[in-house]
């Protein structure tokens, strides 16, 4: 068996579902179980419906009918008339009127709960997973629409759950491994999942590659492939710089690093039930089937320990507490209390005898952190910050690698350099509006030209360096 997972702009068109169909039809040797993203574009307007219906905005009316006319158009785009097209356009209208009963439910109470938004947002996947399924189904593919939250059980943490594998392995093995032993292809909506109850809940933004990599897992598969609208992992994200090349092979943890730092083309937690089941993930481009793609998988050993690729995040938010005159050991431990209760993960960290820097990439709970940190140190907040992030296997510790950052980001404003949690990273903090620029010119850097020696004799940098304040 294999999980191939196809993005947004891969089921985005009625001309990219027949893709799909061939791309399926290619593998069904191996036995393929198709998890699929909404349609490009879908969940962002489930979303921004969400909060017109909270502020009982006149838009809402026109949003929703986008919505229903996209399905719509494509569903009769790919079915003539007859009993496809009908039970189609039936689901449709069926999953509109649930999300207007939602919206509805969202405008009287004037308040958007994370659990009814997950509600919301979900529609999109189950929207577009039966649309996937009946074109295989009329392709001559034997196939069977299996809804998530049947399969993916999730704890309550609305807005970005977190599987509970035991439940969930058991689930995806008794009904998903005898569809694939009788030849059937099951399809899944990624995304979502439901707790224990059956409540909806959503893995987070992007999380359809998580989807997959917890039901390969679960069966478990010989690959995952994930397919979307790239050539693989590529150096930097392409839309950034052009001159982006592909990486043809990648380690777990160098992938898990790049995704984490804000590369977009894998969920960050994707590759982790990847790891534990020992499954290789391929990243390929649905748009060009023929090409590669990347494998990542267990790195050797002895692999060249050399610049890998970059990442950037935007909307991160710089945090720098400086403690009191006479604060003791108790200092630090208190700051990191105060993130930890208020469930926002710290990205990246520095430390100077003066201050602690922090940034923090899911801001929602901020403010509540910030009020407790008051009453620990002095507490500023810089907002519209980015991280660039040059990942690659030892690279934190490479003599020089956080000179020859500095150096090629020169007349950039650089408010901090850390290195990531282990060695495969080292991170630049800079304002939002100067972060592409800092990535290219790091790009060009260590991938446009020949690969300079590393300046000998130097000691290491320390890998948090506080640099901030110019
Ligand atoms: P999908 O809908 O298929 O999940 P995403 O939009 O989530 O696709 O991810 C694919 C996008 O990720 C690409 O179009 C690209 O712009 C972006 N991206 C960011 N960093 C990278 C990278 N290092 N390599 C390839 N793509 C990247
Ligand atoms: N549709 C969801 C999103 O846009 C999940 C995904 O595409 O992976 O975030
Ligand atoms: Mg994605």
């Amino acid at each position: 068996m294999i999980v191939m997972k196809f993005g947004g702009t891969s089921v985005g068109s009625a001309d990219r579902i027949r893709g799909l169909v061939d791309q399926v039809e290619e593998r069904l040797l191996q036995r393929p179980v198709v998890v699929v993203s909404a349609l490009a574009g879908v969940t962002d307007l489930l979303i921004r419906g969400a909060g017109l219906a909270r502020d009982r905005d006149p838009q809402l009316a026109p949003l929703v009918s986008r919505l229903a006319d996209r399905h719509q158009d494509m569903i009769r785009e790919l079915f003539g008339p007859g009993p496809f097209r009908d039970r189609l356009l039936r689901h449709v209208a069926d999953l509109m009127t649930e999300l207007g009963s939602l919206y509805a439910a969202v405008s009287a109470a004037r308040e958007l709960t994370p659990r009814n938004l997950d509600a919301i947002a979900g529609i999109g996947e189950r929207l577009s997973f039966e649309i996937v399924a009946a074109a295989l189904e009329a392709g001559d593919i034997a196939t069977r629409a299996v809804d998530a939250r049947r399969l993916i059980v999730t704890d309550e943490s609305f807005g970005r759950a977190v599987p509970l594998m035991d439940a969930t392995a058991q689930r995806v093995r008794e009904l998903l491994r005898p569809l694939a032993s009788q030849g059937v292809v099951p399809v899944i909506p990624g995304f979502i999942g439901a707790t224990p109850e059956g409540v909806v809940t959503t893995l987070g933004r992007g999380g359809s590659d998580w989807s997959a990599s917890i039901i390969g897992a679960a069966l478990p598969a010989a690959a995952i492939e994930i397919w979307s609208d790239v050539d693989g992992i590529m150096t930097l994200d392409p839309k950034v710089a052009p001159g982006a090349t592909l990486i043809p092979a990648i380690g777990f943890e160098e992938a898990s690093e790049l995704a984490r730092f804000g590369a977009k083309v894998l969920h960050p937690a994707t590759l982790q039930p990847a790891v534990q089941a020992g499954i290789a993930v391929w990243v390929l481009n649905s748009f060009n089937p023929a090409a590669p793609g990347t494998r990542i998988d267990v790195q050797p050993e002895d692999a060249a320990s050399e610049p890998r690729g970059i990442a950037l995040r935007k909307e991160v938010c710089l945090v720098l507490i400086a403690p009191p005159r006479r604060s003791g050991d108790g200092f630090r431990a208190r700051v990191f209390d105060a993130f930890a209760r208020h469930d926002t993960p710290v990205d990246l960290l520095a430390s100077s005898e003066a201050w602690l820097s922090l940034t923090v990439s899911d801001a929602t709970r901020l403010p509540d952190v910030v009020a407790e940190l008051a009453a620990v140190g002095e507490v500023q907040v810089l907002q519209r910050m980015a991280t660039v992030t040059v990942v690659g296997r030892g690279f934190a510790r490479r003599p020089g690698a956080g000179k020859r950052m500095l150096a090629s980001v020169d007349n950039l404003h650089v408010l901090m350099i850390a290195g990531g949690s282990s060695a495969e990273s080292l991170s630049l903090v800079v304002p939002v509006e100067q972060v592409e620029e800092a990535a290219r010119r790091l790009h060009r850097e260590f991938f446009e030209q020949e690969a300079r020696e590393d300046p000998q004799g130097e000691p290491p940098e320390a890998c948090a360096v506080a640099a901030w304040g110019a």
